[in-house]
């Protein structure tokens, strides 16, 4: 009884508000009829509230409105959110299927964690700002996949471009760049599975790819002298698509190093972060290191990304 009075307290509340809204404010306003209408909707409530609206006609002419088309109401009206806001509350519908499912499909793109990943990185950036460089879009000397991540560490990035610059008539096809712990869980348990034809494949949080100092080409052939010229080092036959930036010299080489440290858990912390702000109750240490809970973590995690997003400024 004490919620029936709490709930009709709170729609005259709400539909009031509305009303003085509707007829103060210059924005387009809904036919008063409309909110008479959406007051018969509440069950119960509704017919103690709607004798307190006033009339289209009791309104001052000046602010009557213009008029206008009905639209099909699409958001839930102020009077309505607050009765279901006192409804149980139900578990969230889950963001697609978890990463431990898409683990399991006949994919062998990394795509199925694309929106996962995106926020990965968004994170990533509210966590180190000048972590990445993106690789301009206007490169016509490069073609890179619309799944794939066209980022770089500084001093990665520089090299690249240079390389490019040297062969503006060649063209280099680059399949993997940036990568997160999302894809680099998928493409490890693949390759442990003996899945999509992968040769190597470093362990989840280990991958030079997620620190931004690696990338996979198509023509290892074709760039592999141009790009051990300005710093990269070719992994060999036995992951020929794959190259690490490691410097040319002894500053490049120390400036790589430092990079890799930094950088080493980026993207892992950048998930603990995201998943701590969707599951306070189940908060991860935001460590860096991906340890067994953060693992079954990311396994529960939603592969389209979670609801709440990026914790930039907060
Ligand atoms: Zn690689």
């Amino acid at each position: 009884m004490r919620l029936k009075k709490t709930i009709a307290t709170l729609a005259v509340a709400s539909i009031a508000a509305l009303v003085a809204t509707q007829w103060l404010s210059c924005a387009p306003r809904r036919p008063i009829d409309e909110l008479a209408r959406l007051v018969k909707q509440l069950p119960s409530v509704g017919s103690a509230v709607a004798p307190s609206l006033p009339s289209p006609s009791s309104a001052p002419s000046s602010a009557e409105p213009p008029a206008m088309a009905v639209a099909p109401i699409v958001e839930v009206p102020p009077a309505l959110a607050v009765v279901s806001s006192l409804a149980p509350a139900e578990s969230p519908a889950p963001l697609g299927p978890t990463v431990a499912a898409v683990l399991d499909t006949t994919s062998c793109s990394t795509d199925v964690v694309k929106k996962l990943s995106e926020q990965i990185i968004a994170e990533e950036a509210c966590l180190r700002p000048n972590a990445f460089q993106k690789l301009p879009d206007t490169l016509m000397s490069a073609a890179i996949d619309d799944v794939v991540f066209p980022f770089l560490a500084p001093p990665a990035y520089e090299a690249l471009l240079a390389a490019l610059g040297d062969s503006r008539r060649e063209r280099l096809t680059i399949n993997s760049m940036l990568r997160t712990i999302a894809q680099q869980y998928l493409l490890f348990h693949w390759y442990k599975r003996g899945r999509c034809h992968i040769k190597l494949a470093a362990a989840p949080g280990r991958s030079n790819h997620q620190s931004g100092l690696a990338l996979d080409i198509a023509q290892p052939n074709r760039w592999k002298v141009k790009l051990v010229r300005h710093g990269f080092r070719w992994m060999g036959a036995k992951d020929k698509w794959h190259f690490d930036f490691v410097g040319r010299d002894a500053k490049e080489k120390a400036q790589a190093k430092r990079i890799s440290d930094a950088h080493a858990g980026l993207d892992v912390r950048a998930f603990q972060r995201l998943w701590n702000k969707n599951h306070p109750d189940e908060s991860l240490g935001e460590s860096g290191v991906f340890d067994e809970r953060t693992e079954q973590a990311l396994r529960r995690a939603p592969s389209a990304g979670f609801a709440s997003q990026t914790t930039c400024g907060k």
